[in-house]
Protein backbone atom coordinates (compact mmCIF):
# COMPACT_ATOMS: atom_id res chain seq x y z
CA UNK A 1 0.00 0.00 0.00
CA UNK A 2 1.50 3.45 -1.32
CA UNK A 3 2.30 5.59 2.17
CA UNK A 4 -0.67 8.00 2.10
CA UNK A 5 -2.74 5.34 1.76
CA UNK A 6 -1.11 3.90 4.75
CA UNK A 7 -1.66 7.21 6.85
CA UNK A 8 -5.63 7.35 5.79
CA UNK A 9 -6.08 4.51 6.68
CA UNK A 10 -4.05 5.05 9.91
CA UNK A 11 -5.80 8.21 10.94
CA UNK A 12 -8.96 9.00 8.60
CA UNK A 13 -12.48 8.63 9.17
CA UNK A 14 -14.45 8.82 6.36
CA UNK A 15 -18.18 10.56 5.84
CA UNK A 16 -21.03 8.09 5.28
CA UNK A 17 -18.58 4.93 4.74
CA UNK A 18 -18.49 2.02 6.65
CA UNK A 19 -14.69 2.20 8.13
CA UNK A 20 -14.83 -1.55 8.05
CA UNK A 21 -15.03 -1.82 4.65
CA UNK A 22 -12.82 1.13 3.86
CA UNK A 23 -9.91 -0.57 5.74
CA UNK A 24 -10.45 -3.64 3.35
CA UNK A 25 -8.53 -1.91 0.79
CA UNK A 26 -6.37 0.42 -0.79
CA UNK A 27 -8.25 4.09 -1.14
CA UNK A 28 -7.95 5.78 -4.41
CA UNK A 29 -5.52 9.02 -3.09
CA UNK A 30 -6.16 11.59 -5.89
CA UNK A 31 -3.77 14.45 -6.30
CA UNK A 32 -4.59 16.37 -9.14
CA UNK A 33 -7.14 17.07 -11.05
CA UNK A 34 -7.84 18.91 -14.47
CA UNK A 35 -11.44 19.07 -15.84
CA UNK A 36 -13.56 16.53 -15.68
CA UNK A 37 -10.31 14.34 -15.31
CA UNK A 38 -8.97 13.71 -11.65
CA UNK A 39 -5.77 11.78 -11.16
CA UNK A 40 -4.45 9.44 -8.35
CA UNK A 41 -1.09 9.01 -6.43
CA UNK A 42 -0.39 6.21 -8.89
CA UNK A 43 -0.94 8.01 -11.82
CA UNK A 44 -4.31 6.59 -12.79
CA UNK A 45 -6.91 8.58 -14.59
CA UNK A 46 -10.73 9.10 -13.77
CA UNK A 47 -13.94 11.14 -14.82
CA UNK A 48 -15.16 12.66 -12.16
CA UNK A 49 -18.58 11.73 -12.78
CA UNK A 50 -20.08 13.05 -9.79
CA UNK A 51 -18.58 16.36 -9.62
CA UNK A 52 -17.21 15.34 -6.60
CA UNK A 53 -20.20 14.72 -4.84
CA UNK A 54 -22.12 17.45 -6.90
CA UNK A 55 -19.94 20.43 -5.86
CA UNK A 56 -17.79 21.22 -8.87
CA UNK A 57 -19.05 22.81 -11.63
CA UNK A 58 -16.63 24.25 -14.28
CA UNK A 59 -14.00 21.21 -13.82
CA UNK A 60 -10.94 21.22 -12.28
CA UNK A 61 -7.88 23.18 -11.90
CA UNK A 62 -9.77 26.03 -14.20
CA UNK A 63 -7.99 28.68 -14.83
CA UNK A 64 -10.29 31.59 -14.04
CA UNK A 65 -10.93 30.47 -10.98
CA UNK A 66 -7.67 29.55 -9.79
CA UNK A 67 -6.35 33.05 -10.97
CA UNK A 68 -9.17 34.63 -9.05
CA UNK A 69 -8.16 32.75 -5.87
CA UNK A 70 -4.65 33.73 -6.45
CA UNK A 71 -5.20 37.14 -6.78
CA UNK A 72 -7.33 37.49 -3.47
CA UNK A 73 -4.43 35.55 -1.60
CA UNK A 74 -2.17 38.18 -2.26
CA UNK A 75 -4.15 40.52 -0.50
CA UNK A 76 -5.46 38.41 2.30
CA UNK A 77 -7.24 35.01 2.71
CA UNK A 78 -9.30 35.63 5.43
CA UNK A 79 -10.41 38.11 7.93
CA UNK A 80 -13.42 38.23 10.47
CA UNK A 81 -17.39 39.36 8.99
CA UNK A 82 -18.12 39.89 12.99
CA UNK A 83 -17.47 43.36 13.11
CA UNK A 84 -15.61 44.05 9.38
CA UNK A 85 -16.50 44.00 5.66
CA UNK A 86 -14.35 42.73 3.43
CA UNK A 87 -14.42 43.50 -1.09
CA UNK A 88 -15.06 40.19 -2.39
CA UNK A 89 -18.13 38.97 -0.10
CA UNK A 90 -19.90 42.73 -0.76
CA UNK A 91 -19.50 41.80 -4.56
CA UNK A 92 -20.45 38.22 -4.45
CA UNK A 93 -23.81 39.21 -2.18
CA UNK A 94 -24.74 41.55 -4.88
CA UNK A 95 -24.22 39.57 -7.54
CA UNK A 96 -26.19 36.45 -6.01
CA UNK A 97 -28.94 39.10 -4.81
CA UNK A 98 -28.86 40.35 -8.72
CA UNK A 99 -29.06 36.08 -9.81
CA UNK A 100 -31.53 35.28 -7.23
CA UNK A 101 -33.82 37.78 -9.07
CA UNK A 102 -34.44 37.43 -12.81
CA UNK A 103 -35.29 40.75 -14.66
CA UNK A 104 -38.58 41.59 -13.55
CA UNK A 105 -40.03 42.05 -17.26
CA UNK A 106 -39.46 38.06 -17.77
CA UNK A 107 -39.71 37.00 -14.66
CA UNK A 108 -42.35 34.87 -13.54
CA UNK A 109 -40.89 33.92 -9.83
CA UNK A 110 -42.04 37.38 -8.26
CA UNK A 111 -42.99 36.09 -4.71
CA UNK A 112 -46.65 35.91 -3.33
CA UNK A 113 -46.71 37.32 -0.20
CA UNK A 114 -46.34 35.32 2.69
CA UNK A 115 -48.63 36.78 4.65
CA UNK A 116 -51.93 35.00 5.06
CA UNK A 117 -54.08 37.99 4.24
CA UNK A 118 -52.23 38.74 0.81
CA UNK A 119 -52.38 35.03 0.41
CA UNK A 120 -53.98 34.51 -3.43
CA UNK A 121 -53.03 38.22 -3.98
CA UNK A 122 -51.66 38.95 -7.01
CA UNK A 123 -47.57 38.57 -6.55
CA UNK A 124 -46.25 41.43 -4.85
CA UNK A 125 -42.74 42.90 -5.76
CA UNK A 126 -40.98 42.09 -2.64
CA UNK A 127 -38.23 39.84 -3.28
CA UNK A 128 -34.67 38.39 -2.01
CA UNK A 129 -32.46 40.67 -0.85
CA UNK A 130 -30.38 40.20 1.56
CA UNK A 131 -27.77 37.45 1.81
CA UNK A 132 -26.20 35.28 4.83
CA UNK A 133 -22.84 33.73 4.50
CA UNK A 134 -21.96 30.38 6.03
CA UNK A 135 -20.08 27.71 5.76
CA UNK A 136 -21.83 24.64 3.42
CA UNK A 137 -25.04 23.33 3.12
CA UNK A 138 -26.33 22.31 6.29
CA UNK A 139 -24.85 26.34 7.69
CA UNK A 140 -27.19 27.29 4.88
CA UNK A 141 -29.61 25.56 5.87
CA UNK A 142 -29.54 26.10 9.64
CA UNK A 143 -29.54 29.59 9.04
CA UNK A 144 -32.80 29.21 6.91
CA UNK A 145 -34.50 27.38 9.73
CA UNK A 146 -33.32 29.63 12.88
CA UNK A 147 -34.21 32.99 10.68
CA UNK A 148 -38.05 31.06 10.03
CA UNK A 149 -38.37 30.09 12.88
CA UNK A 150 -37.78 33.76 14.65
CA UNK A 151 -39.19 35.53 11.72
CA UNK A 152 -42.60 33.38 12.27
CA UNK A 153 -42.42 34.07 16.46
CA UNK A 154 -41.40 37.92 15.87
CA UNK A 155 -44.28 38.71 13.24
CA UNK A 156 -46.69 37.19 15.85
CA UNK A 157 -47.52 34.24 12.88
CA UNK A 158 -47.02 31.40 15.45
CA UNK A 159 -45.54 31.20 18.71
CA UNK A 160 -44.67 27.73 18.15
CA UNK A 161 -43.35 27.72 14.42
CA UNK A 162 -43.35 24.35 12.92
CA UNK A 163 -42.30 22.97 9.27
CA UNK A 164 -43.50 20.58 6.96
CA UNK A 165 -40.69 19.00 4.71
CA UNK A 166 -40.66 16.22 2.19
CA UNK A 167 -40.49 12.26 2.65
CA UNK A 168 -37.05 11.51 1.83
CA UNK A 169 -35.72 14.87 2.60
CA UNK A 170 -32.28 15.14 3.21
CA UNK A 171 -30.87 18.73 3.94
CA UNK A 172 -27.39 18.36 5.57
CA UNK A 173 -26.03 16.85 8.72
CA UNK A 174 -26.12 19.52 11.62
CA UNK A 175 -29.15 18.98 13.87
CA UNK A 176 -31.23 21.48 12.78
CA UNK A 177 -30.95 20.48 9.25
CA UNK A 178 -31.30 16.75 10.07
CA UNK A 179 -34.28 17.21 12.09
CA UNK A 180 -35.89 18.58 8.83
CA UNK A 181 -34.95 15.42 7.22
CA UNK A 182 -36.82 12.46 6.37
CA UNK A 183 -34.59 10.03 5.54
CA UNK A 184 -35.26 7.20 8.51
CA UNK A 185 -31.82 5.52 7.30
CA UNK A 186 -29.38 8.79 8.08
CA UNK A 187 -31.47 10.15 10.62
CA UNK A 188 -33.57 7.93 13.09
CA UNK A 189 -30.28 7.15 15.14
CA UNK A 190 -30.60 10.97 16.48
CA UNK A 191 -34.31 11.52 16.34
CA UNK A 192 -33.58 12.08 20.57
CA UNK A 193 -31.76 15.00 19.87
CA UNK A 194 -34.06 16.63 16.99
CA UNK A 195 -37.25 18.82 17.42
CA UNK A 196 -40.41 17.41 15.59
CA UNK A 197 -41.10 18.64 12.15
CA UNK A 198 -43.87 17.42 9.82
CA UNK A 199 -43.41 15.76 6.58
CA UNK A 200 -45.61 14.91 3.85
CA UNK A 201 -45.71 12.77 0.68
CA UNK A 202 -42.56 13.68 -2.19
CA UNK A 203 -43.60 13.08 -5.59
CA UNK A 204 -41.38 9.81 -6.55
CA UNK A 205 -43.04 8.38 -9.37
CA UNK A 206 -41.62 5.72 -10.37
CA UNK A 207 -42.47 4.10 -7.06
CA UNK A 208 -45.67 6.07 -6.36
CA UNK A 209 -48.53 3.85 -4.87
CA UNK A 210 -50.95 5.99 -6.62
CA UNK A 211 -49.70 6.09 -10.48
CA UNK A 212 -51.71 2.85 -12.14
CA UNK A 213 -49.28 2.89 -14.74
CA UNK A 214 -47.28 -0.53 -15.70
CA UNK A 215 -43.55 -0.22 -16.05
CA UNK A 216 -42.33 1.27 -19.35
CA UNK A 217 -39.21 2.08 -20.60
CA UNK A 218 -39.19 5.74 -20.20
CA UNK A 219 -38.74 7.88 -16.92
CA UNK A 220 -41.87 7.37 -15.00
CA UNK A 221 -42.79 10.86 -14.56
CA UNK A 222 -43.83 10.92 -18.60
CA UNK A 223 -45.93 7.64 -18.44
CA UNK A 224 -47.53 7.91 -14.74
CA UNK A 225 -51.09 7.81 -14.53
CA UNK A 226 -52.71 9.53 -11.48
CA UNK A 227 -54.68 12.38 -9.92
CA UNK A 228 -52.11 14.44 -8.85
CA UNK A 229 -52.57 12.42 -5.12
CA UNK A 230 -49.21 13.60 -3.83
CA UNK A 231 -50.30 17.50 -4.27
CA UNK A 232 -53.73 16.52 -2.71
CA UNK A 233 -51.94 15.19 0.28
CA UNK A 234 -49.65 18.38 0.63
CA UNK A 235 -53.02 20.28 0.55
CA UNK A 236 -54.61 18.39 3.23
CA UNK A 237 -51.61 18.06 5.33
CA UNK A 238 -51.91 22.18 5.37
CA UNK A 239 -55.62 22.29 5.66
CA UNK A 240 -55.60 19.71 8.64
CA UNK A 241 -52.46 22.05 10.53
CA UNK A 242 -54.69 25.15 9.60
CA UNK A 243 -57.32 23.51 11.09
CA UNK A 244 -55.87 22.74 14.22
CA UNK A 245 -54.93 26.28 14.85
CA UNK A 246 -51.37 25.93 14.09
CA UNK A 247 -50.37 26.18 10.79
CA UNK A 248 -47.05 25.52 9.37
CA UNK A 249 -44.39 28.53 9.51
CA UNK A 250 -42.42 27.30 6.24
CA UNK A 251 -42.77 24.67 3.73
CA UNK A 252 -38.81 22.90 3.44
CA UNK A 253 -38.06 21.79 -0.58
CA UNK A 254 -36.09 20.87 -2.60
CA UNK A 255 -37.04 22.24 -6.23
CA UNK A 256 -37.58 19.90 -9.33
CA UNK A 257 -35.34 17.18 -7.62
CA UNK A 258 -34.55 15.82 -4.68
CA UNK A 259 -30.99 14.74 -4.58
CA UNK A 260 -29.55 12.47 -1.33
CA UNK A 261 -33.39 10.75 -1.48
CA UNK A 262 -31.87 9.07 -4.74
CA UNK A 263 -32.56 11.53 -7.19
CA UNK A 264 -36.26 12.03 -7.25
CA UNK A 265 -37.69 14.48 -9.48
CA UNK A 266 -40.85 16.37 -9.42
CA UNK A 267 -43.44 15.78 -12.14
CA UNK A 268 -43.49 19.39 -13.81
CA UNK A 269 -45.95 21.72 -12.60
CA UNK A 270 -45.94 19.99 -8.80
CA UNK A 271 -43.37 22.48 -7.43
CA UNK A 272 -45.38 25.61 -8.63
CA UNK A 273 -48.45 24.03 -7.19
CA UNK A 274 -46.98 22.90 -3.69
CA UNK A 275 -45.92 26.57 -3.47
CA UNK A 276 -49.32 28.01 -4.05
CA UNK A 277 -51.04 25.57 -1.80
CA UNK A 278 -47.91 26.49 1.16
CA UNK A 279 -48.28 30.44 0.05
CA UNK A 280 -52.22 30.12 -0.01
CA UNK A 281 -52.12 28.51 3.99
CA UNK A 282 -49.57 31.32 4.96
CA UNK A 283 -46.24 29.39 4.73
CA UNK A 284 -43.04 30.70 3.98
CA UNK A 285 -41.13 28.52 1.33
CA UNK A 286 -37.45 27.53 2.08
CA UNK A 287 -35.78 26.57 -1.11
CA UNK A 288 -33.01 24.27 -0.42
CA UNK A 289 -30.96 24.52 -3.54
CA UNK A 290 -27.43 23.78 -2.26
CA UNK A 291 -27.61 20.44 -4.98
CA UNK A 292 -29.89 22.20 -7.49
CA UNK A 293 -28.63 25.74 -7.63
CA UNK A 294 -25.88 27.32 -10.35
CA UNK A 295 -27.34 25.73 -13.10
CA UNK A 296 -27.77 22.58 -12.39
CA UNK A 297 -31.26 21.74 -13.21
CA UNK A 298 -30.75 23.01 -16.62
CA UNK A 299 -31.41 26.38 -17.96
CA UNK A 300 -34.79 26.10 -19.79
CA UNK A 301 -38.03 27.22 -17.71
CA UNK A 302 -39.87 23.96 -17.08
CA UNK A 303 -43.23 23.86 -19.24
CA UNK A 304 -46.47 22.88 -18.10
CA UNK A 305 -47.01 19.48 -18.93
CA UNK A 306 -50.44 20.16 -19.77
CA UNK A 307 -50.31 22.79 -22.10
CA UNK A 308 -47.17 20.60 -24.40
CA UNK A 309 -46.32 24.36 -25.54
CA UNK A 310 -44.00 26.81 -24.06
CA UNK A 311 -45.80 29.64 -22.89
CA UNK A 312 -42.98 31.88 -21.71
CA UNK A 313 -39.46 32.68 -23.09
CA UNK A 314 -36.75 30.43 -21.53
CA UNK A 315 -35.72 31.65 -18.23
CA UNK A 316 -31.95 32.31 -18.00
CA UNK A 317 -31.92 31.88 -14.45
CA UNK A 318 -29.49 29.54 -12.20
CA UNK A 319 -32.01 28.45 -9.93
CA UNK A 320 -34.41 25.59 -9.83
CA UNK A 321 -37.49 27.35 -8.59
CA UNK A 322 -37.22 29.98 -11.19
CA UNK A 323 -37.71 27.35 -13.48
CA UNK A 324 -41.38 26.94 -12.04
CA UNK A 325 -42.17 30.09 -11.42
CA UNK A 326 -41.85 30.40 -7.47
CA UNK A 327 -39.30 32.67 -5.48
CA UNK A 328 -38.95 31.22 -1.57
CA UNK A 329 -38.38 33.26 1.10
CA UNK A 330 -35.16 31.67 1.79
CA UNK A 331 -32.57 30.43 -0.67
CA UNK A 332 -30.09 28.13 0.77
CA UNK A 333 -26.90 27.72 -1.48
CA UNK A 334 -23.00 25.57 -1.04
CA UNK A 335 -22.01 22.91 -3.29
CA UNK A 336 -21.58 24.79 -6.58
CA UNK A 337 -21.31 28.28 -5.25
CA UNK A 338 -17.66 28.50 -5.46
CA UNK A 339 -17.35 26.63 -8.35
CA UNK A 340 -16.68 23.53 -6.31
CA UNK A 341 -13.54 24.77 -5.21
CA UNK A 342 -13.73 26.08 -1.34
CA UNK A 343 -16.62 25.69 1.26
CA UNK A 344 -19.03 28.36 1.80
CA UNK A 345 -22.40 28.92 2.00
CA UNK A 346 -25.18 31.31 1.34
CA UNK A 347 -28.80 32.36 2.91
CA UNK A 348 -30.55 34.53 0.92
CA UNK A 349 -34.01 36.22 2.19
CA UNK A 350 -36.28 39.13 2.17
CA UNK A 351 -36.29 42.35 3.43
CA UNK A 352 -39.50 41.53 5.01
CA UNK A 353 -37.03 38.93 7.34
CA UNK A 354 -34.30 41.21 7.60
CA UNK A 355 -36.68 43.68 9.39
CA UNK A 356 -37.81 41.36 11.88
CA UNK A 357 -34.33 41.44 13.08
CA UNK A 358 -33.72 45.75 13.56
CA UNK A 359 -34.25 47.50 16.64
CA UNK A 360 -32.59 49.21 19.60
CA UNK A 361 -29.70 47.42 20.32
CA UNK A 362 -31.18 46.47 24.09
CA UNK A 363 -34.03 45.34 22.26
CA UNK A 364 -31.84 42.14 21.72
CA UNK A 365 -33.45 41.49 18.44
CA UNK A 366 -29.88 40.61 16.54
CA UNK A 367 -29.89 37.30 14.61
CA UNK A 368 -27.18 35.78 17.14
CA UNK A 369 -25.79 33.37 14.78
CA UNK A 370 -22.24 33.25 12.70
CA UNK A 371 -18.91 31.37 12.12
CA UNK A 372 -15.64 32.06 12.41
CA UNK A 373 -15.01 31.82 8.16
CA UNK A 374 -18.23 33.61 7.15
CA UNK A 375 -17.92 35.61 4.11
CA UNK A 376 -14.34 34.01 4.01
CA UNK A 377 -12.69 36.04 1.15
CA UNK A 378 -10.50 33.16 -0.85
CA UNK A 379 -14.58 31.54 -1.00
CA UNK A 380 -16.09 34.89 -2.26
CA UNK A 381 -13.74 35.26 -4.50
CA UNK A 382 -13.85 31.80 -6.55
CA UNK A 383 -17.54 32.36 -6.01
CA UNK A 384 -17.41 35.89 -8.09
CA UNK A 385 -15.34 33.80 -10.75
CA UNK A 386 -17.88 31.22 -10.41
CA UNK A 387 -20.62 33.46 -11.34
CA UNK A 388 -18.81 35.33 -14.13
CA UNK A 389 -18.03 31.86 -15.82
CA UNK A 390 -21.53 30.85 -15.52
CA UNK A 391 -23.09 34.03 -17.02
CA UNK A 392 -20.59 33.72 -20.20
CA UNK A 393 -22.32 32.59 -23.20
CA UNK A 394 -20.08 29.67 -23.79
CA UNK A 395 -20.59 28.43 -20.55
CA UNK A 396 -24.85 28.39 -20.83
CA UNK A 397 -24.39 27.29 -24.49
CA UNK A 398 -22.19 24.25 -23.08
CA UNK A 399 -24.54 23.38 -20.58
CA UNK A 400 -27.42 23.01 -23.18
CA UNK A 401 -25.47 20.72 -25.43
CA UNK A 402 -24.34 18.80 -22.24
CA UNK A 403 -28.07 18.48 -21.13
CA UNK A 404 -28.86 16.68 -25.10
CA UNK A 405 -25.85 14.84 -24.84
CA UNK A 406 -26.84 13.12 -21.55
CA UNK A 407 -30.35 12.37 -22.70
CA UNK A 408 -28.79 10.63 -26.00
CA UNK A 409 -26.18 8.38 -24.36
CA UNK A 410 -28.67 7.76 -21.72
CA UNK A 411 -31.03 6.00 -23.81
CA UNK A 412 -28.47 3.12 -24.20
CA UNK A 413 -29.46 2.15 -20.91
CA UNK A 414 -32.93 1.44 -21.40
CA UNK A 415 -32.11 -1.71 -23.10
CA UNK A 416 -30.85 -3.29 -19.66
CA UNK A 417 -33.37 -5.63 -17.55
CA UNK A 418 -31.71 -3.97 -14.56
CA UNK A 419 -32.72 -0.77 -15.09
CA UNK A 420 -36.08 0.31 -13.74
CA UNK A 421 -36.28 4.26 -13.99
CA UNK A 422 -33.67 7.14 -15.44
CA UNK A 423 -34.13 10.19 -14.47
CA UNK A 424 -32.67 13.23 -15.64
CA UNK A 425 -33.39 16.56 -14.63
CA UNK A 426 -30.74 18.98 -16.06
CA UNK A 427 -27.22 17.97 -15.66
CA UNK A 428 -28.07 15.47 -12.69
CA UNK A 429 -29.08 11.87 -13.69
CA UNK A 430 -30.18 8.78 -11.07
CA UNK A 431 -30.16 5.63 -12.48
CA UNK A 432 -32.23 3.20 -10.49
CA UNK A 433 -30.93 -0.41 -10.28
CA UNK A 434 -33.81 -2.83 -9.76
CA UNK A 435 -34.05 -6.91 -10.07
CA UNK A 436 -36.43 -6.97 -13.20
CA UNK A 437 -37.83 -3.47 -14.75
CA UNK A 438 -41.18 -5.82 -15.04
CA UNK A 439 -41.58 -5.93 -11.65
CA UNK A 440 -39.45 -2.59 -10.11
CA UNK A 441 -38.59 -5.00 -7.64
CA UNK A 442 -35.52 -3.76 -5.69
CA UNK A 443 -32.67 -4.92 -4.12
CA UNK A 444 -32.12 -5.42 -0.75
CA UNK A 445 -29.74 -2.69 0.40
CA UNK A 446 -27.56 -5.42 1.85
CA UNK A 447 -26.95 -6.33 -1.63
CA UNK A 448 -24.96 -3.37 -1.86
CA UNK A 449 -25.92 -3.25 -6.24
CA UNK A 450 -25.42 0.43 -6.17
CA UNK A 451 -22.15 0.13 -4.66
CA UNK A 452 -20.65 -2.77 -6.84
CA UNK A 453 -21.62 -0.88 -9.77
CA UNK A 454 -19.49 1.89 -9.16
CA UNK A 455 -16.82 -0.15 -7.87
CA UNK A 456 -17.21 -1.69 -11.00
CA UNK A 457 -16.91 1.86 -12.67
CA UNK A 458 -14.05 2.93 -10.73
CA UNK A 459 -11.88 -0.08 -11.78
CA UNK A 460 -12.98 1.29 -15.65
CA UNK A 461 -11.74 4.64 -14.68
CA UNK A 462 -15.17 6.39 -14.12
CA UNK A 463 -15.47 7.69 -10.26
CA UNK A 464 -19.10 8.09 -8.71
CA UNK A 465 -21.34 7.36 -5.78
CA UNK A 466 -24.58 5.66 -5.37
CA UNK A 467 -27.30 6.08 -3.01
CA UNK A 468 -29.06 2.95 -2.76
CA UNK A 469 -29.85 1.26 -5.76
CA UNK A 470 -29.42 4.63 -7.27
CA UNK A 471 -26.08 5.87 -9.45
CA UNK A 472 -25.77 9.38 -9.79
CA UNK A 473 -24.06 10.65 -13.08
CA UNK A 474 -23.48 14.38 -12.32
CA UNK A 475 -20.50 15.48 -14.96
CA UNK A 476 -18.92 18.74 -14.88
CA UNK A 477 -20.14 21.24 -17.01
CA UNK A 478 -16.59 21.17 -18.98
CA UNK A 479 -17.34 17.32 -19.81
CA UNK A 480 -16.76 16.36 -23.50
CA UNK A 481 -19.28 14.35 -25.65
CA UNK A 482 -16.99 12.14 -25.68
CA UNK A 483 -16.33 12.01 -21.42
CA UNK A 484 -20.24 12.11 -20.96
CA UNK A 485 -20.61 9.28 -23.43
CA UNK A 486 -17.23 7.17 -21.47
CA UNK A 487 -19.34 8.17 -18.32
CA UNK A 488 -22.88 6.57 -20.35
CA UNK A 489 -21.06 3.48 -21.47
CA UNK A 490 -18.88 2.34 -18.44
CA UNK A 491 -21.98 3.02 -16.09
CA UNK A 492 -23.91 0.43 -19.07
CA UNK A 493 -20.70 -1.92 -18.76
CA UNK A 494 -20.44 -2.14 -15.40
CA UNK A 495 -24.38 -2.90 -14.80
CA UNK A 496 -23.82 -6.20 -17.37
CA UNK A 497 -20.47 -7.40 -15.76
CA UNK A 498 -22.08 -6.64 -11.95
CA UNK A 499 -25.80 -7.33 -12.16
CA UNK A 500 -25.40 -9.55 -15.47
CA UNK A 501 -28.47 -9.15 -18.34
N1 LIG B 1 -28.93 20.20 1.14
C1 LIG B 1 -28.86 19.38 0.10
C2 LIG B 1 -29.99 19.33 -0.88
C3 LIG B 1 -27.73 18.59 -0.09
O1 LIG B 1 -27.67 17.76 -1.14
C4 LIG B 1 -26.68 18.66 0.84
C5 LIG B 1 -25.42 17.81 0.73
N2 LIG B 1 -25.44 16.75 -0.10
C6 LIG B 1 -26.81 19.54 1.91
C7 LIG B 1 -27.94 20.30 2.04
C8 LIG B 1 -25.71 19.67 2.92
O2 LIG B 1 -24.63 20.30 2.37
P1 LIG B 1 -23.16 20.14 3.00
O3 LIG B 1 -22.75 18.74 2.79
O4 LIG B 1 -22.35 21.12 2.21
O5 LIG B 1 -23.27 20.52 4.42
Amino acid sequence: MRPLARLDHRYLWHPFTQMRDWLKREPIVIVEGEGAVLRDARGREYLDANSSIWTNLHGHNHPRINAAIERQLKKIAHSSALGLANEPASLLAAKLIEAANPSKGRNPARRASSNPRKAGAQPSETSLSKVFFSDDGSTAMEVALKLAYEFARRSGRSRKPRFLSLDGAYHGDTLGAVALGHIDLFHQAYSGLLFKTDRVMAPYCYRCPFNRAKPERADAREYRQCNWECLGKVERKFATQQKKGKPYSAFVVEPLIQGAAGMIPQPIGWLRRAAEIARGHGAQIIADEVMTGFGRTGAEEVVEQVSKKRTRPPSASLFACHREGVQPDFMALAKGLTGGYLPMGATLTTQEVFDAFLGEYEEFKTFFHGHSFTANQLGAAAALANLEILESPGSVHARSQLEQTLAEELSCLWTLPKVGDIRQVGLVVGVELVKDWRTRQPFALREQAGIRVCDAMARRGVLTRPIGNVVVLMPPYCATAAQVRRMVKTLHGAIIQTLGK
